[in-house]
């Protein structure tokens, strides 16, 4: 994930005045951190133990599987007060977190400590802070006499493409569940994102043909393919960034587009039949992602790969779409997104160019913002942590959440 757009510090600081979370809260925050849900580990450890949870608090869970079964999302309802399950409120997050594999911490990432009004631990930012302070809420959303109903969304393997949430979103479609509105509670310092750039992410296989490097007219080189093909992706972001569209409420305004890992060739002196690289570009919300990348595979495909099939009939250029995550705008006429102003008082419009799940949701027709504790730069780094007055304050906007729905 990329630094926020606004990176303000937050002008409160953790002073004695600082509100506190309550004791339920940073209990559950705990538990759910000491689980390791890196993402490639199983996540069902937290999933039963949510799933377990809500079911001695007679709430049944639907759980929707990977392909291994080794990971799931959870989705749970807690019904309005007239039995009503449609319509309602998505409190959703992601419970896999980054690895912490070759970084320095100055405390065990998995057993959660609190030093200086901070709680340390993987993941207590991105995102079990806001994942256990909605659980700790249940008795007091169970209690209230809801209007609608309210959900709980947890969803596998986000940090790797967003996987776990389409599949969520297809189960609940399956079943006929029509939630309204869903608040992902990725970390924004508690203000409301109400936008983030789409990520595309692609791996891109050129097979060429292997010859003696004296003999290059017999070879089908696949790294200067490769370069020629990551020129043209060069290209593709430069004229996105001459000519837009542009957005600048984004700290990047505009489109990008660029090319991260490259391999290939065995030896100076040999042709290189294979040449693998990876390219990801972020779309801003309005711009079609499909359209970009058709503008890259058509060059390889009526340019590059005739002139490759000169030479060797069985040349070729292969994409692969390894993940992807929609865009996403919520739009401020939005009844979820002024709801969500209203009970955080935050007016400012905040875009970002990390993914989080609401793009998923609102491809659903749930409506969607982002807002959740902690800043977004903590996550992901040794000494993650999140300010307990972060976590204060997204209780608080739970209970007020709660209190709006009643
Ligand atoms: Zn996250």
């Amino acid at each position: 994930m990329n630094p926020p757009v606004t990176a303000e510090l937050e002008p409160r600081s953790a002073s004695h005045a600082a509100p506190k979370p309550s004791d339920g809260v940073l209990d559950w925050i705990t538990r759910l951190v000491k689980i390791d849900t890196t993402s490639r580990n199983s996540n069902l450890g937290l999933i039963e133990t949510v799933r377990d949870h809500l079911a001695a608090a007679g709430l049944a869970s639907v759980l929707s599987y990977d392909a291994t079964r080794q990971k799931a999302n959870l989705f749970a309802t807690i019904a309005a007060a007239d039995d009503g399950t449609q319509g309602g409120i998505v409190l959703s997050g992601h419970t896999d977190v980054v690895p912490v594999d070759g970084q320095n911490w100055n405390s065990d990432p998995f057993a959660p400590t609190i030093r200086d009004g901070k709680l340390y631990g993987r993941g207590t930012c991105d995102m079990k802070g806001f994942i256990g302070t909605a659980v700790a809420l249940l008795p007091r959303i169970q209690a209230a006499k809801l209007k609608k109903p309210m959900h709980f969304a947890l969803s596998y393997d986000e940090e790797v493409g967003c996987l776990g949430a389409p599949v969520l979103l297809a189960d609940l479609a399956k079943r006929g569940i029509h939630p309204e509105g869903c608040v992902v509670g990725e970390p924004t310092s508690m203000r409301v994102v109400v936008a983030n750039k789409g990520i595309n992410f692609y791996r891109c296989r050129v097979h060429g043909h292997a010859a003696h490097s004296s003999l290059t007219p017999k070879g089908v080189n696949a790294i200067e393919y490769a370069a020629r093909l990551i020129g043209h992706i060069h290209e593709v972001a430069d004229a996105l960034r001459a000519q837009g569209p542009f957005d600048h409420a984004f700290d990047v305004p505009f489109t990008t587009a660029q090319t991260g890992t490259i391999a290939g060739g065995v030896a100076f002196n040999t042709v290189p039949a294979h040449c693998e690289f990876e390219f990801e570009f972020r779309n801003l919300p309005g711009v079609d992602s499909g359209e970009i990348f058709r503008r890259i595979e058509d060059y390889a495909r009526t340019k590059l790969v005739p002139e490759m099939r000169t030479i060797r009939a069985e040349a070729d250029i292969v994409f692969e779409r390894v993940a992807t995550s929609p865009a996403f705008d919520a739009g401020e006429g939005a009844e979820l997104t002024r709801l969500v102003r209203a009970l955080t008082g935050d007016r400012d419009k905040r875009k970002v160019a990390y993914a989080t799940e609401a793009g998923i949701f609102q491809n659903a027709g749930i409506a969607s913002v982002v807002c959740g504790p902690g800043d977004i730069d903590q996550a992901h780094k040794p000494d993650e942590f999140v300010a307990l007055e972060q976590i204060a304050r997204c209780e608080d906007f739970l209970g007020q959440l709660i209190r709006s729905m009643v």
